[in-house]
């Protein structure tokens, strides 16, 4: 952890893809089962699907935040176009389908997460769970809804879903503050994006711990209070 330092935060935010679970891990496995598939049946060279799907991923990025499109039917589809593969719409959905239900079950968490929610609780403070909604509706809550851990939470919040507001929008964070009930001093945000979880809390005037556990973005605007590299540093924060 780089930065040393209690302070107390009645209530803490936790991010979820990236920060309590290894997204990115489970999205890389998820490709390396479909694109192995689609090779094998199409005939095509897997690293020329890679490519085109790594495009695909920076294309969205660049875009505006709320222009951005993920939902992997459309990405395998727009794969399909490009290289010319001419796979049946019945496989896209296949593989979209192959794409959710591995990334909902097959994610990994450290094996502590439980007992550092459980301690956090027990030292009196609100837990919170704030997340983006997924590329399919209903798709993010299934997901929570996999893992035991999440029971912990006293108040989970799914943008684009619980409440209209995107994560990218700052108005979120004001929201998920009027939800908690406290000032936004009282608040610590954990998460691994440094444009929404850091920058967006901090707009609203929470203090923020950038998580690089599973991913190490850029800094944006505003400077992290805290960098944790695993979520048991938590302890030293909180
Ligand atoms: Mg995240």
């Amino acid at each position: 952890m780089e930065k040393k330092g209690k302070r107390e935060f009645g209530a803490v935010i936790f991010d979820f893809d990236d920060t309590l679970v290894n997204t990115k891990k489970a999205v890389e496995d998820a490709y390396e089962i479909i694109l192995s598939d689609i090779s094998q049946k199409y005939g095509i060279d897997k690293g020329k699907l890679k490519e085109s799907l790594s495009e695909i991923q920076k294309e969205m990025e660049s875009r505006a935040s709320n222009k951005r499109d993920y939902d992997r039917a459309n990405w395998f589809r727009t794969i399909s176009g490009r290289l010319g593969i001419g796979m049946t719409e019945e496989d896209i959905q296949k593989y979209a389908d192959i794409f959710y239900s591995s990334v909902r079950d097959n994610v990994g968490f450290h094996n502590k997460t439980e007992d550092i929610l459980i301690a956090i609780k027990r030292k009196g403070k609100k837990l919170v769970l704030f997340t983006d909604k997924d590329a399919i509706k209903g798709q993010k809550k299934a997901r929570l809804d996999k893992l035991a851990f999440v029971k912990h939470f006293d108040l989970i919040v799914i943008s684009g879903e619980t409440i209209p507001e995107r994560k990218s929008d700052p108005a979120s964070f004001h929201k998920v503050r009027e939800m908690i009930g406290m000032s936004a001093g009282e608040i610590i945000m954990i998460g691994d994006r440094p444009d929404m979880d850091i920058d967006n809390a901090k707009i609203e005037g929470m203090s923020a711990a950038l998580f690089r556990g599973y991913s190490k973005h850029d800094l944006c605007k505003y400077t992290p209070d805290f960098i944790l590299e695993s979520i048991e540093e938590v302890f030293d924060i909180l």
